[in-house]
Protein backbone atom coordinates (compact mmCIF):
# COMPACT_ATOMS: atom_id res chain seq x y z
CA UNK A 1 0.00 0.00 0.00
CA UNK A 2 0.83 3.18 -0.42
CA UNK A 3 2.47 4.82 2.53
CA UNK A 4 0.35 8.18 1.96
CA UNK A 5 -2.20 9.46 -0.14
CA UNK A 6 -2.24 13.51 -0.27
CA UNK A 7 -5.79 14.61 -1.28
CA UNK A 8 -5.07 15.12 -4.66
CA UNK A 9 -7.82 16.92 -6.90
CA UNK A 10 -5.85 15.41 -9.74
CA UNK A 11 -7.33 11.73 -8.76
CA UNK A 12 -11.33 13.74 -9.14
CA UNK A 13 -11.80 12.28 -12.81
CA UNK A 14 -12.55 9.00 -13.29
CA UNK A 15 -9.89 7.76 -15.73
CA UNK A 16 -11.30 6.97 -19.02
CA UNK A 17 -10.55 7.74 -22.56
CA UNK A 18 -7.03 9.54 -22.99
CA UNK A 19 -6.23 8.98 -19.48
CA UNK A 20 -4.14 10.59 -16.27
CA UNK A 21 -1.00 10.17 -18.72
CA UNK A 22 2.01 11.88 -17.93
CA UNK A 23 4.88 12.23 -20.02
CA UNK A 24 8.55 13.50 -18.59
CA UNK A 25 11.26 13.99 -20.58
CA UNK A 26 14.44 11.82 -20.02
CA UNK A 27 17.55 12.85 -18.39
CA UNK A 28 20.80 11.65 -18.99
CA UNK A 29 20.63 9.58 -16.01
CA UNK A 30 17.59 8.11 -17.92
CA UNK A 31 19.33 7.50 -20.71
CA UNK A 32 22.16 5.41 -18.92
CA UNK A 33 19.76 3.50 -17.27
CA UNK A 34 17.29 2.52 -19.88
CA UNK A 35 20.36 1.17 -21.59
CA UNK A 36 21.57 -1.08 -18.84
CA UNK A 37 18.13 -2.66 -18.54
CA UNK A 38 17.41 -2.56 -22.01
CA UNK A 39 20.89 -3.64 -23.57
CA UNK A 40 20.88 -0.69 -25.89
CA UNK A 41 20.83 3.34 -26.17
CA UNK A 42 16.65 4.31 -26.41
CA UNK A 43 15.47 4.75 -29.72
CA UNK A 44 12.34 7.02 -30.56
CA UNK A 45 11.65 7.98 -27.14
CA UNK A 46 9.54 10.28 -26.28
CA UNK A 47 9.70 10.93 -22.54
CA UNK A 48 9.32 8.49 -19.16
CA UNK A 49 5.52 6.97 -18.50
CA UNK A 50 6.72 5.64 -15.36
CA UNK A 51 9.42 4.99 -12.52
CA UNK A 52 9.12 1.34 -10.64
CA UNK A 53 10.89 1.30 -7.10
CA UNK A 54 14.46 0.90 -9.20
CA UNK A 55 14.00 3.95 -9.89
CA UNK A 56 14.54 3.23 -13.73
CA UNK A 57 12.23 4.98 -16.33
CA UNK A 58 10.08 1.14 -15.99
CA UNK A 59 8.02 2.53 -19.31
CA UNK A 60 8.50 4.68 -21.84
CA UNK A 61 6.39 6.10 -24.53
CA UNK A 62 7.83 5.73 -28.23
CA UNK A 63 6.94 7.73 -31.37
CA UNK A 64 5.16 5.62 -33.52
CA UNK A 65 8.04 6.20 -36.41
CA UNK A 66 11.24 5.50 -34.97
CA UNK A 67 14.27 8.59 -36.31
CA UNK A 68 14.82 6.32 -39.39
CA UNK A 69 10.91 6.11 -40.08
CA UNK A 70 10.57 2.91 -39.55
CA UNK A 71 7.21 2.03 -37.88
CA UNK A 72 7.30 1.42 -34.57
CA UNK A 73 3.56 0.44 -33.14
CA UNK A 74 4.32 -0.15 -29.08
CA UNK A 75 4.02 2.84 -27.80
CA UNK A 76 4.36 1.60 -24.12
CA UNK A 77 7.62 -0.17 -23.66
CA UNK A 78 8.44 -2.22 -20.81
CA UNK A 79 12.23 -1.15 -19.53
CA UNK A 80 12.40 -2.38 -15.96
CA UNK A 81 14.53 -5.28 -16.39
CA UNK A 82 13.09 -7.01 -12.94
CA UNK A 83 9.50 -6.25 -13.84
CA UNK A 84 10.35 -7.74 -17.93
CA UNK A 85 11.05 -10.78 -15.86
CA UNK A 86 8.43 -10.91 -13.63
CA UNK A 87 5.89 -10.21 -16.27
CA UNK A 88 7.43 -12.88 -18.34
CA UNK A 89 7.03 -15.40 -15.29
CA UNK A 90 3.58 -14.15 -15.71
CA UNK A 91 3.49 -15.15 -19.31
CA UNK A 92 4.91 -18.37 -18.84
CA UNK A 93 2.26 -19.30 -16.22
CA UNK A 94 -0.29 -19.15 -18.73
CA UNK A 95 -2.27 -16.22 -17.97
CA UNK A 96 -2.43 -15.03 -21.57
CA UNK A 97 -4.76 -18.05 -22.91
CA UNK A 98 -6.98 -17.90 -19.91
CA UNK A 99 -7.36 -13.83 -20.91
CA UNK A 100 -8.15 -14.27 -24.37
CA UNK A 101 -10.59 -17.44 -23.14
CA UNK A 102 -12.48 -14.76 -20.89
CA UNK A 103 -12.51 -11.93 -23.40
CA UNK A 104 -14.57 -14.60 -25.88
CA UNK A 105 -16.72 -15.01 -23.05
CA UNK A 106 -17.42 -11.91 -20.71
CA UNK A 107 -18.93 -9.29 -22.99
CA UNK A 108 -18.35 -6.77 -20.17
CA UNK A 109 -14.94 -7.68 -20.08
CA UNK A 110 -14.12 -7.64 -23.78
CA UNK A 111 -15.82 -4.49 -24.18
CA UNK A 112 -13.46 -2.50 -21.89
CA UNK A 113 -10.94 -4.36 -23.62
CA UNK A 114 -11.68 -2.86 -26.90
CA UNK A 115 -11.91 0.50 -25.30
CA UNK A 116 -8.25 0.19 -24.08
CA UNK A 117 -7.47 -0.73 -27.65
CA UNK A 118 -9.17 2.73 -29.13
CA UNK A 119 -7.88 4.68 -26.30
CA UNK A 120 -4.04 3.30 -27.16
CA UNK A 121 -4.73 3.62 -30.61
CA UNK A 122 -6.19 7.68 -30.18
CA UNK A 123 -2.79 8.39 -28.27
CA UNK A 124 -0.67 7.30 -30.61
CA UNK A 125 -2.36 8.62 -33.69
CA UNK A 126 -2.30 12.29 -32.18
CA UNK A 127 1.77 11.39 -31.86
CA UNK A 128 1.25 10.19 -35.71
CA UNK A 129 -0.76 8.27 -37.69
CA UNK A 130 0.69 4.84 -39.18
CA UNK A 131 -2.94 4.74 -40.94
CA UNK A 132 -3.31 1.12 -39.29
CA UNK A 133 -5.79 0.16 -36.73
CA UNK A 134 -3.44 -2.12 -34.97
CA UNK A 135 -2.09 -1.47 -31.19
CA UNK A 136 0.01 -4.11 -29.84
CA UNK A 137 -0.52 -6.70 -26.88
CA UNK A 138 -2.98 -8.64 -28.70
CA UNK A 139 -5.60 -6.05 -28.13
CA UNK A 140 -8.60 -5.83 -29.01
CA UNK A 141 -9.40 -9.37 -29.23
CA UNK A 142 -6.85 -11.47 -28.04
CA UNK A 143 -3.82 -11.39 -25.39
CA UNK A 144 -0.35 -12.15 -26.80
CA UNK A 145 2.01 -9.80 -24.57
CA UNK A 146 1.71 -9.00 -21.10
CA UNK A 147 3.93 -6.93 -21.63
CA UNK A 148 2.33 -4.68 -23.38
CA UNK A 149 -0.67 -4.41 -21.72
CA UNK A 150 1.31 -3.92 -18.07
CA UNK A 151 3.26 -0.97 -19.90
CA UNK A 152 -0.23 0.85 -21.17
CA UNK A 153 -2.02 0.31 -17.48
CA UNK A 154 1.13 1.34 -15.67
CA UNK A 155 1.74 4.22 -18.00
CA UNK A 156 -2.13 5.75 -17.70
CA UNK A 157 -3.27 4.30 -14.30
CA UNK A 158 -6.02 2.58 -13.49
CA UNK A 159 -9.16 1.92 -15.48
CA UNK A 160 -7.93 2.14 -18.92
CA UNK A 161 -7.08 -1.09 -19.67
CA UNK A 162 -8.77 -4.11 -17.81
CA UNK A 163 -6.45 -6.84 -18.56
CA UNK A 164 -3.48 -4.82 -17.99
CA UNK A 165 -4.81 -3.54 -14.69
CA UNK A 166 -5.35 -7.32 -13.50
CA UNK A 167 -1.76 -8.16 -14.65
CA UNK A 168 -0.24 -5.57 -12.46
CA UNK A 169 -2.59 -6.72 -9.48
CA UNK A 170 -1.54 -10.16 -10.12
CA UNK A 171 2.47 -9.29 -10.48
CA UNK A 172 3.48 -9.69 -6.91
CA UNK A 173 3.09 -13.26 -6.67
CA UNK A 174 5.99 -13.39 -9.79
CA UNK A 175 8.94 -11.10 -8.54
CA UNK A 176 10.49 -14.42 -6.66
CA UNK A 177 9.44 -13.14 -3.08
CA UNK A 178 10.75 -9.90 -3.77
CA UNK A 179 8.52 -6.79 -3.12
CA UNK A 180 6.76 -6.12 -6.73
CA UNK A 181 8.69 -2.99 -8.05
CA UNK A 182 5.28 -1.94 -9.75
CA UNK A 183 1.88 -1.14 -9.28
CA UNK A 184 -1.11 0.92 -10.14
CA UNK A 185 -1.86 4.23 -8.65
ZN1 LIG B 1 11.57 -2.10 -11.32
Amino acid sequence: MNADSPDSPANTSPATFGAPLQIVAMSDTDRELFTREIGRPPRGVIGVAYRCDHGVPAVVQTAPRLEDGTPFPTMYYLCCSVLNSAVSRMESDGVMAVMTQRLAEDEELAAGYRRAHESYLATRNALGDLGIGVTAGGMPDRVKCLHVLVAHSLAVGRGVNPLGDEAVEALGEYFRGDRPCARLV
